[in-house]
């Protein structure tokens, strides 16, 4: 258990606003299916650079009815890269498709550009790629990738909302793309997703998966077809409630990015000079707006080192974590599509060397201090050790 004085590894920005809308919506008495969904979807829509948006539960029921309504299945190979959450590639899974890995670029930790292109097939249907850490490189490239080949390309944004690339959004460069508002992203919902694109169509669809193969627009109570399905489908409603935390989280946007930025910035300045560490990197072009801080040791340092690290840090208070394990070396993908460590090099040592800090909106410079601090004295740890 962590004491009082502890640095939690993330905290969500809730203020008086998100409560004052989440009781008015208790008041309302329309608790699914209602005015606060439609606003939160306009609102994630445009920050996306988007023309429709539709909320769903989680992000990964929105990358889930997404693979669905593009039609992606059995026989079907998606590209994506094995350095990232779990539920980047699940969804994949979920569909009876094929994850087809490729590794990563040291630098922007997202997928080689050459190596996905390398990758397709006569088999490929979709580019699935992820902004590792919030990090937009490549997409510009993936999508260029993507057209050239004919290929969809999905967009799982679920750590970027609010970065940019060269002007552009996170969430505006696939054919569709998913957000993610579980408690530690850049805005919250308690739980929730969202998925936006300009394809109309494609979004009616969604709409129709997540609301039990409903056809689009149908209420509950409306004329006619409510009890009518035109396809099997999922409920992966939003409820009003966690869209109207959603909405008041939008309203406070900028403010909670700018936090963010100054956080990150902080970071930056007191570990810069510590010789063992590699810290983020921000392309030229990128305006980040920070999902989590991630350091990484360096080359030299093992796994074994780095997890002692964490656990030290876990030991002082501090909120620390490996992200990402690769994903093809998790016990379910080595047992169901027999991947073996030493596939993917670069994705794998760099998941060996990471390590996420505390980092939220409230965090102090002196919080920033006493974090480095302890980082500090458990790298020292493992030079004694040697
Ligand atoms: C957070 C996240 C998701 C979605 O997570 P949910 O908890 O289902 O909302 C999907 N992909 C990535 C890369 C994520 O970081």
């Amino acid at each position: 258990m962590m004491s009082d004085q502890s640095i939690p590894l993330s905290k969500p920005d809730i203020s008086a606003l998100e409560e004052r809308l989440v009781l008015e919506t208790l008041r309302s008495g329309r608790l699914s299916i209602g005015p606060m969904v439609e606003r939160f979807e306009a609102g994630v829509a445009e920050a996306a650079g988007c023309a429709h948006g539709v909320a769903v539960n989680s992000g990964t029921s929105g990358l889930h009815a997404l693979l669905l309504a593009l039609g992606i299945g059995p026989g079907d190979e998606v590209i994506t890269t094995p350095f990232s959450f779990i539920a980047s590639s699940n969804c994949i899974a979920f569909v009876g498709a094929t994850p087809v890995f490729v590794d990563i670029d040291p630098g922007s930790l997202n997928m080689d550009p050459a190596a996905v292109e390398a990758a397709i097939g006569p088999r490929t249907k979709a580019i699935l790629a992820v902004e590792a850490f919030g990090n937009p490189v490549h997409m510009d490239t993936y999508a260029r990738i993507a057209a050239r080949h004919e290929l969809v390309l999905i967009e799982d944004a679920c750590e970027a909302l609010g970065t940019t690339l060269a002007g552009r959004k996170a969430g505006s460069f696939g054919r569709a793309a998913v957000f993610g508002f579980y408690p530690n992203k850049q805005i919250t919902t308690g739980e929730g997703g969202m998925i936006v694109t300009d394809d109309e169509v494609l979004a009616d669809q969604c709409r129709s998966i997540r609301n039990q193969g409903r056809a689009a627009g149908q209420v509950s109570g409306s004329q006619g077809s409510w009890l009518t399905h035109e396809r099997i489908g999922y409920n992966f409603r939003l409820s009003e409630v966690s869209a109207a935390i959603g909405v008041a989280q939008l309203q406070r946007f900028d403010s909670i990015v700018e936090a963010r930025r100054r956080v990150a910035d902080n970071y930056m300045q007191r570990l810069m000079g510590v010789p063992e560490l590699v810290l983020p990197t921000v392309a030229s072009g990128v305006k980040p707006s920070w999902f989590v801080f991630v350091v990484r040791l360096e080359t030299r340092f093992a796994e074994a080192e780095r997890d002692r690290i964490i656990h030290g840090l876990r030991a002082h208070d501090v909120g620390s974590a490996a992200y990402f394990p690769c994903i093809h070396l998790q016990p379910c993908y080595q047992r169901k599509y027999g991947f073996r460590k030493g596939e993917f090099p670069i994705a794998e040592s760099v998941s060996h060397r990471t390590i996420a800090l505390p980092f939220y909106a409230g965090l102090t410079t002196r919080d920033i201090d006493l974090v480095a601090q302890t980082l500090e004295v458990m790298i020292s740890r493992e030079h004694l050790s040697r």
